[in-house]
């Protein structure tokens, strides 16, 4: 399989060098060359596999000549092995057709775990095989961060620096990151927002020389193989409720249109989705792209759904590429638009073809809480904020009563206590039993200044396993 980028002007490239890409070297996305299309006999016969032999056959196209059969199945046996539930990715069903398909039985407790488990031993298998060390640098408001480090903490040839705002992450999610011990894991507290971590992350991605020729790795949603990962339980869910016989709607909460995305491909590949709903909060750009063919940036609203507080969604240009007939030229004249005015639209027809599959909602954090409020007393079920924003938007949105309704659950409400607290339920989530002793593991982080120099000297003396690069 071969891989290209969305500006048309980057190299093909094959998985294994996607997977240690970031950004295309023309400024677009990588994407699938030719997706795969699986036949309705083919999906079928999937119906009942375990968790990780749906995840090989539906991603073996994907990795092709890169990663052997047996090392890939053997990988992917341990990544979905780590779940805490059998079933890995469990169905609970809230009412008539309606589901959350639980996406936080993995080890930090939200979705970003099914991605960054694979991710994680698919570097340390390549990296292995290549003889290499990588830096991962990355930059997180919570669950990414947490996901990315617990994904890494076994890889030999990778160290991982990961920048929070210092004071300004709840403290489940803090101690998610700094609780892990590797010498391969640094934590940086910055005397910032998270604004300005993403921002030293793009500057050290622009200028590597503080590196010394060690390779810097990518590990937010950019990064194709974090989409590859989690088109997976999109097929797992539908073959539970009846596809490829009967379509399937989900509902996604969606920042950065990675998780919907893959949803998207889903469809694309063969699966009979007939709704994708985008659930956002009050940071609605991509609502107001599908309810009004307006992308327009707007400035940040702290929400109590802090893991979709976004300004642009950095995945949303994927799926431009496909509205414009997979054109990189006219993506890149789109976006350099975009760069110079803060604004996007389409033309009429490309978006009407997206309203075919794609309808929205923007629920702000009144809605979020009445929503929890109201599927606790419905069924006595704990609902995160994310989650809880898929919900409204899904029983808002939703086309068809006749046809089973999917929520993607994205995290455990045990890590938004605040939203919890204000639905005024009285209800509090209990940490799960592997985390039950989360507040009593001894930390380790370093608090820095809000300055490049000082974070880049930090990761050049702790680059290779602690020690100087
Ligand atoms: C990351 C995250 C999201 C948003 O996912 P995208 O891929 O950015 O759309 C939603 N909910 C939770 C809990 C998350 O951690």
């Amino acid at each position: 399989m071969r891989y290209i980028s969305t500006r048309g002007q980057a190299p093909a490239l094959n998985f294994e060098d996607v997977l240690l890409a970031g950004l295309a070297s023309d400024g677009g996305l990588y994407v699938p060359e030719n997706l795969p299309r699986f036949t309705v006999e083919e999906i079928a016969s999937w119906a009942g596999l375990p968790y990780h032999e749906l995840a090989f056959r539906v991603m073996r196209p994907f990795v092709a000549g890169c990663i052997a059969d047996a090392d890939f199945k053997r990988i992917l046996e341990e990544t979905y092995g780590v779940f805490a539930h059998k079933a890995v990715a469990p169905l609970t069903q809230l009412g008539a057709n309606e589901w959350v398909l639980e996406l936080f039985q993995g080890p930090t407790l939200a979705f970003k775990d099914f991605a960054l488990q694979l991710l994680g031993r698919l570097l340390d298998h390549v990296l292995t095989r290549r003889n290499e060390r990588v830096v991962i640098m990355g930059a997180t408001s919570g669950d990414t961060g947490s996901a990315a480090i617990e994904g890494c903490k076994a890889c030999d040839n990778v160290d991982i620096f990961i920048m929070h705002p210092h004071n300004r992450v709840s403290e489940v999610q803090r101690r998610q990151m700094t609780t892990i011990l590797g010498d391969n894991i640094h934590n940086i507290a910055i005397e910032g927002n998270f604004d300005d971590c993403q921002e030293m992350v793009k500057a050290s991605f622009a200028d590597q020389g503080f590196l010394k020729g060690t390779r810097l790795v990518a590990v937010n949603s950019i990064n194709w193989a974090r989409i590859m990962a989690q088109i997976v339980y999109y097929f797992h869910a539908a073959l539970q409720l009846g596809a490829p016989h009967r379509s399937v709607a989900f509902s996604v909460p969606t920042g950065n249109f990675g998780d919907i995305f893959a949803g998207y491909l889903a469809r694309n590949m063969g699966l009979p989705v007939n709704q994708l709903i985008v659930a956002t909060n009050r940071n609605d750009i991509l609502h107001r792209f599908m309810s009004g063919n307006r992308y327009d940036k707007d400035t940040l609203h702290p929400s109590l759904s802090p893991s979709m507080d976004i300004m642009v969604s950095s995945n949303f240009e994927r799926l431009l590429f496909d509205l414009h007939g997979r054109n990189g030229a006219a993506v890149s004249a789109l976006m350099d638009e975009f760069k110079a005015t803060g604004k996007l639209s389409v033309e009429d027809e490309r978006w009407t073809e997206a309203r075919r599959l794609f309808d929205s909602l923007a629920v702000d954090d009144e809605g979020t809480c009445a929503t929890i409020a109201e599927v606790h007393g419905e069924t006595g079920y704990l609902l995160d904020p994310h989650t809880a924003i898929g919900v409204k938007a899904a029983r808002e949105c939703r086309r068809s009563l006749a046809l089973p309704m999917v929520i993607l659950g994205t995290a455990h409400p045990v890590k938004f206590p605040e939203a919890v607290e204000k639905a005024g339920i009285g209800a509090a989530p209990q940490l799960p039993a592997h985390l039950a002793d989360l507040f009593q593991r001894a930390e380790r982080c370093t608090v820095l200044p809000n300055d490049l120099k000082a974070v880049q000297a930090f990761v050049g003396q702790h680059g290779n396993r602690g020690k100087p690069l």
